[in-house]
């Protein structure tokens, strides 16, 4: 990676922000369109909140939570397998209940064991559901979808504390999308999303965004904010923006809502503390969730390090929130930022600029769309 010191205007591309967004568009224009690009970033690392390290105790951690890597995209595995080799994903969460782990997201072993029945089969467990439901033609939030999916007791014992502390909103004053984005099995499938591609990179996401900018024609300034070199940049020069949209347009219209996380990494003197990479806590302590990376890292270490999560209303920006007073205020900085493209050559991309949680196949293929609609500017 060149990493320059200090900004110069001289530059055919200007990217804010070296995550996975960040690193894919500066790679695409130096590489596809010859650009020479610089990529500004406030932290003093690339890869954005996919970011990887490693302990003290040299262990490697997923500096801002666990990232799982999963696509169903075959053209994308072969992008990304340019700049790394992968090991299988082994993404298995349990939830920890009065003391018991219980395979999450739920499924038929989850089923079995909370209704005492080691019998149940796939048509035994929907008869068992179908009467447990509480019927919702059109969810409306996040309560009403679980109501109508598992019932009243399943609800109460893996979503609602879990949504309150993750959260501190109650689920009924949250999207469907919410907790619809976790399935429910009927088979079981332990693994943690049912994706084609489960993969992990080989040498940790660091190393991958990392190889993505080596290219001669990426600089990387480091350490240095957006408003700090805003006015320096050339009127009218090719700008990709990945920050907060917010920020960008100076809260014009309001500050959108963020969810913030709060890491503990604690080391253990021992191979393994937990059966499986994550397990979560409904109902018990004051985090949501402990990760032991280890299990998705496959790094061989004597000891460990579990992270504990605490959710927090203060701090980076992790979660949009996803209620209706937050769409409406998205909305009209999307409509500023439209102008800004057509005026100015500053095009918005990712979780910060649109204010969306993305996982990172989906942030990429964002990332990808910006590139060809670039390009094609480029091409006429
Ligand atoms: C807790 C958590 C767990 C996740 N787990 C998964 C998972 O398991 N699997 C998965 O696929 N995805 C996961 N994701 C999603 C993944 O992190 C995102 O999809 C991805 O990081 C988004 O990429 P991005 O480039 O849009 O944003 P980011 O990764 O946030 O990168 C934006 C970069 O811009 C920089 N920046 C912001 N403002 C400025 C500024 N003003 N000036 C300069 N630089 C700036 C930031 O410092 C940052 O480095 C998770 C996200 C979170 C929060």
């Amino acid at each position: 990676m060149n990493i320059v010191k200090e900004f110069r205007a001289d530059y055919d591309a200007y990217i804010i922000g070296a995550g996975p967004v960040g690193c894919v568009l500066a790679e695409r224009l130096a590489s596809e369109l010859n650009l020479k690009v610089l990529i500004v970033e406030k932290r003093n690392h690339v890869a954005g909140n996919c970011f990887d390290t490693y302990h003290q105790s040299g262990v490697m951690i997923h500096r801002y939570g666990p990232h799982y890597f999963r696509t169903n995209s075959e053209e994308m595995v072969q992008y990304l397998s340019k700049f790394t080799g992968w090991i299988p994903g082994n993404y298995i969460v349990k939830s920890s209940v009065n003391g018991e782990l219980y395979p999450f997201p739920i499924n038929l072993l989850t089923l079995r064991k909370f209704f005492n029945d080691e019998t149940l089969d796939a048509d035994g467990v929907e008869a068992l559901l179908e009467s447990k439901r509480i019927k919702c033609e059109n969810p409306t939030n996040s309560e009403e979808f679980v109501l109508s999916r598992v019932g009243k007791d399943m609800y109460e014992t893996f979503y609602l504390g879990y949504t309150l502390k993750q959260w501190s909103i109650h689920p009924k004053d949250l999207a469907a999308s919410v907790c619809g984005r976790i399935p429910v099995r009927l088979n079981t499938d332990e693994r943690y999303v049912d994706h084609k591609f489960q993969l992990t990179p080989d040498k940790g996401f660091t190393a991958m965004f990392g190889n993505m900018v080596t290219h001669e024609n990426i600089d990387i300034l480091l350490e240095a904010d957006f408003g700090s070199i805003r006015n320096s940049i050339p009127k009218g020069r090719l700008t990709i923006y990945t920050g907060q949209i917010d920020e960008y347009f100076g809260h014009s219209h309001g500050q959108l809502e963020w969810r913030s996380l709060e890491f503990e990494f604690k080391e253990y003197d021992q191979e393994y503390i937990q059966p499986c990479v994550q397990i979560n806590y409904p109902k018990e302590h004051d985090y949501t969730r402990t990760v032991e990376i280890k299990h998705v890292t496959g790094q061989k270490h004597p000891h460990t390090v579990i992270s504990y999560e605490y959710p927090r209303a203060e701090g980076d920006p992790y979660y949009p929130v996803p209620r209706e007073k937050n769409d409406a205020i998205y909305k009209q900085y999307k409509s500023l930022a439209e102008q800004e493209t057509l005026n100015n050559n500053v095009y918005f991309c990712g979780r910060l600029a649109e204010y969306k949680y993305f996982n990172t196949d989906e942030v990429i293929d964002r990332a990808m769309n910006t590139f060809y609609l670039i390009k094609s500017k480029y091409d006429n």
